[in-house]
């Protein structure tokens, strides 16, 4: 049989980047821009540059940096965002430029207070300046499952006319289901028969539980790109979740004859590089990457699993990169082991890396028995971290209880040599944050602490991710420890050393 392609273009960069808690600094968008490239996403939309500098930042490095996928980046139909957009893409090899603009009637009113005529217009005007500047161009029709069908037709037919090659058509609200998505689609395309030149794309939010259903749904009505995430992060509910859609067309081939070019692969280390980066876990009954989607804890199940796992697995594990966690390095594994099973894992080490990861290996190792592939993970996420180490903890010490109000003594060691201080706080975490601000000037107010643990046992590190407000912004910052008050300290060192970089690169803008 043959299979049409499906174009998967990842949004985890951009709308993903939107949701609470899971913004990224240009740096952590880059790792995880290779990683979408390594699991051969078609489309990466990195940004949304005329947003904030940072924002601007991330699209030009990643679009300079990354080979494979096409980088996207998202602005209005203005003039300015348009070109913001050109000058963050233009140094890489496929640059794609994606405007929008919102059709629906109470867009149109409430938010863009403009007529109908006045954004069919603004769509001509915005599509014919970045088809101008760029050879490949996406249009999208913001809350366009609300929008009159007519008019939207217009649009669509006045956005193709001026060169955009993909037309991209939202559920932006989440708001429909997927049968009506699918006469939505398709009465659209008898509309504009122009359509089928080009290619129709669809970009659905998940406030109903529905995203990815109408995804597939939009597969069916012709739609040949699809806008998705990675642990379907995004917006509110967010967006379809880009292994859910993934799977279900490689598990259910028969009855969805098409195809992706996604290496299934690497869509746990996918997911869990994300987790890694944003602190945001998936729940655990997520499918396809959440912790127990391939668990079988009832005894019927286990004994059926063990006569014949099609009794209760559709796909295998291993598919999705799935690695049943096994016990692999201790105390007395040497950096030969260390450097053949980061390997196995997908990281191919450097020298000098993997001298820095041997070194926080054997400190693990040290305190912590055995050492899983969870733990290389989060040791690798702490070793190579590409922001510089402008502060760097030296020691730390913190006292609580319930009679006492809880201290904290810090030793960093900065640009000036080693300092000291000591503050209090209403517990050794918020203590801990305090004397590190004392000793960077900085005025971090920490906003959000999440701890949970790499791998179970007693002895198992703790990850700690932290959101912490600057005046510069909110940074978030991670570390693994075994021990708590370590762990922490050193998340609110990263997210610090974060500012400081920041600054610097603001300084390099101002100066350029
Ligand atoms: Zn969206």
């Amino acid at each position: 049989m043959r299979r049409e392609r499906i174009s998967i273009f990842d949004t985890t960069l951009r709308d993903g980047e939107q949701s609470p808690g899971c913004s990224m600094q240009p740096e952590e968008k880059l790792r995880m821009a290779l990683q979408l490239a390594a699991l051969k996403v078609d489309v990466i939309e990195a940004g949304f540059p005329v947003a904030s500098e940072e924002d601007f930042a991330a699209v030009s490095l990643v679009s300079r940096k990354v080979r494979g996928p096409v980088i996207a980046a998202l602005c209005r139909t203005l003039k300015g965002d348009i070109d913001r957009a050109w000058e963050a893409l233009r140094d890489g090899p496929r640059p794609r430029i994606h405007t929008f603009i919102s059709t629906s009637d109470l867009h149109m009113s409430h938010k863009l207070q403009k007529t109908r005529a006045e954004v069919l217009a603004m769509t001509r005007e915005g599509v014919r300046r970045a088809a101008g500047l760029c050879g490949d161009v996406e249009f999208s029709a913001e809350d366009a499952s609300r929008s009159d069908p007519a008019f939207l037709a217009d649009i669509v037919a006045v956005a193709l006319e001026e060169g955009a090659g993909t037309i991209n058509l939202p559920d932006t609200v989440g708001y429909t289901v997927p049968g009506e998505f699918r006469d939505f689609l398709l009465d659209l395309r008898s509309r504009v028969p122009a359509l089928d030149r080009a290619v129709l794309s669809v970009h659905c939010h998940d406030d109903l539980g529905l995203a990815v259903a109408n995804s597939l749904a939009g597969i069916e009505a012709g739609a040949r790109q699809v806008e998705c995430t990675i642990n379907g992060i995004g917006e509110r509910a967010g967006n379809a979740s880009l292994e859910e859609i993934v799977m279900a067309l490689r598990v259910r081939g028969e009855r969805l004859p098409f195809e992706t070019g996604i290496v299934t692969e690497e869509l746990f280390r996918s997911s869990q590089i994300l987790s890694n980066i944003t602190g945001v876990q998936v729940q655990p009954n997520k499918a396809i990457v959440g912790r127990n989607a391939f668990a079988h804890e009832s005894g019927i199940h286990q004994h059926g699993m063990l006569s014949n796992p099609m009794t209760y697995e559709i796909m295998t594990p291993a598919t999705v990169g799935v690695k049943t966690s096994s016990l692999i390095l201790g105390k007395h594994s040497g950096r030969h082991a260390l450097k053949q099973r980061y390997e196995e894992l997908g990281y191919p080490l450097e020298q000098e890396t993997l001298d820095r990861a041997y070194k926080l290996f054997a400190g693990l190792a040290d305190q912590k028995r055995e050492i899983y592939d969870e733990d290389l993970v989060a040791l690798l996420h702490d070793g190579i971290t590409e922001c510089p180490q402008t502060c760097r903890l030296v020691a730390v010490q913190a006292s609580a209880g319930t009679h006492s109000i809880a201290t904290a003594l810090v030793t960093l060691e900065c640009e000036h040599g080693p300092a000291t201080e000591t503050a209090s706080g209403d517990g050794p975490v918020n203590a801990v944050c305090e004397a590190i601000n004392r000793i960077t000037g900085m005025q971090g107010e920490l906003r959000d602490f999440r701890l949970h643990s790499v791998t179970g046992g007693a002895d198992a590190q703790g990850e700690v991710h932290v959101r912490v407000r600057f005046p510069e912004g909110v940074f978030t910052g991670r570390a693994a420890s075994t021990d708590i008050v370590h762990g922490s300290a050193q998340a609110y060192l990263d997210a610090v050393n974060k500012v400081f970089l920041a600054r610097t690169r603001r300084e390099a803008v101002a100066t350029a």
